[in-house]
């Protein structure tokens, strides 16, 4: 029997184990792994790693925001997404003022079906304290097995009290929908901001740098701590995004240890950057949400990833360019936060793993595809197995890259943080259902093909 394409003699990494063997396609599907596989098409991959493609469940594509639209949307994002080796993206739909969950649901579906390039993914956010039980409890049967929620934000109108924290978490157990929580103490956040701006001269003085101020670590422990408390008292399912603080990650870990059911996500920014980047006089570029932090911390966070206290990565690429950024106006209550880096999630994950030893070579795929995949209801996707959907990425150990803007950086924005960085392995071919994508830096993809991914809830 012929397979319509074979990757041959890589070395694959998949399932916790590294292994040397063919992988053969048929179908869009993974048909098999064996030694001395043939097939219609033949890709080399001598030298190089084969491992499934990566799942960023955590993107903003195309949000629309008062400081403009995200530059990139459906098209540019998943391009990016599949240059840098992701297969899969799971986006938000927040609902305007007014929408439906339903409603939001079908813009944000139109927004990305016909337009990505690759398979998707749709969170729910549920705005403020407005809660319609009989919407949630509709999420299900649209496909979407997650509900956002902003502990923080109240300025914005988005921030969930205590009450709706626990009423999600009460409907997660009885659904199976898991409720990813954006952790931060709005109080303590609004209690810093007054101090810093007691100071008339802060602006002078602290610029971007005030930001972080008024976001130590605790402000997003004590959040943790408080939704883990909430998830332990309902038996909801929780899942903390983006975590910047060690002790976040450590806590998650204990939960969990205890019977909790907590995952916790974190991202590459909160390893490789610090806050230092905001005492630069164009400090305001790389603002996110929660801030990176001090380099002490960060070290700690590092120590976490080691002792196994992330469960995955995904990147919360939210990216601008700097004349939407430029809107700050040097106040830094009215900075854009986000950052781009859906398109580089792997290779600096891979860093992580090759060069700064965090994990192993097996965990990195674990903590880019296969705990993704099990995490976020995906059991087509996230491992090199017979049956599974052939989403697999070549990756080049030995490929030499400095990262640069407009050259080998697919994002559209341009201020990127990681301009200038040197890099020792890149993703040189990305394969979605049995097709080629992405190749040697071109993309070969097409926009709409990808499709819509119906994902599965927790077990109750
Ligand atoms: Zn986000």
């Amino acid at each position: 029997m012929s397979y319509d394409l074979v990757i041959r003699e890589g070395t694959c990494i998949s399932g916790g184990a590294i292994f040397a063997a063919d992988v053969a396609i048929r179908n869009g599907k993974i048909a098999a792994i064996g030694e001395d596989l043939h097939g219609e098409k033949e890709l080399s991959a001598k030298d190089k790693l084969v491992i499934p493609g990566a799942i960023d469940g955590h993107v903003h594509l195309g949000l629309h925001l008062p400081v403009g639209d995200t530059v990139d949307n459906m098209e540019s994002g998943t391009r990016a997404a599949a240059l840098g080796g992701v297969t899969t993206i799971i986006d938000f739909a927040t609902p305007n003022d007014g929408q439906s969950l339903e409603d939001s649901f079908k813009e944000r579906y139109n927004e990305a079906s016909g337009h990505s390039c690759i398979d998707f993914g749709i969170h729910m956010s549920v705005l403020g304290n407005a809660v319609n039980e009989e919407q949630i409890r509709a999420m299900p049967a649209l496909g979407v097995s997650s509900i956002k929620l902003y502990m923080n934000y109240k300025d914005r109108g988005w921030m969930a009290g205590d009450d709706v924290l626990w009423q999600l978490l009460t409907i997660s157990k009885e659904t199976g929908l898991r409720i990813e929580v954006h952790c931060e103490n709005d109080f303590l956040i609004s209690l810093l901001q007054k101090e810093v701006d007691s100071d008339p001269a802060h602006k002078e003085k602290y610029g971007a740098y005030a930001h972080i101020m008024s976001r130590p670590p605790i402000t997003e422990w004590e959040a943790v701590q408080r939704a883990i408390t909430w998830a332990e008292a309902t038996g909801g399912h929780l899942y903390v995004v983006h975590m910047s603080t060690a002790r976040s990650a450590m806590m998650v870990k204990a939960a969990r240890e205890c019977g909790i059911d907590v995952i916790g996500e974190s991202c590459p920014q909160y390893f490789l950057l610090n806050d230092e980047l905001y005492k630069r006089p164009d400090g305001y570029l790389y603002a996110s949400c929660p801030p990176v932090r001090h380099k002490d911390e960060v070290r700690t966070m590092q120590e976490a990833i080691k002792a196994g206290a992330v469960d995955l990565l995904g990147t919360d690429t939210c990216a601008f360019n700097r004349q939407q950024k430029e809107s700050w106006g040097g106040d830094y209550h009215k900075m854009a936060f986000g950052l781009p880096g859906v398109d580089l999630l792997l290779p600096l994950s891979y860093h992580m793993a090759a060069d700064l030893k965090f994990y192993s070579l097996e965990r990195w795929v674990d903590l880019i595809a296969t705990n993704p995949a099990k995490i976020h209801g995906l059991p087509q996707k996230g491992a090199l197995n017979i049956g599974k959907d052939a989403d697999v990425v070549i990756f080049d150990p030995h490929k030499e890259i400095t990262l640069k803007s407009g050259e080998n950086m697919a994002t559209m924005s341009d201020c990127s943080p990681y301009e200038g960085m040197h890099l020792s392995g890149w993703p040189v071919c990305t394969i979605s259902h049995g097709q080629i994508i992405a190749q040697d830096g071109k993309f070969l993809g097409k926009f709409g093909a990808g499709h819509f991914l119906r994902r599965n809830l927790c077990s109750k």
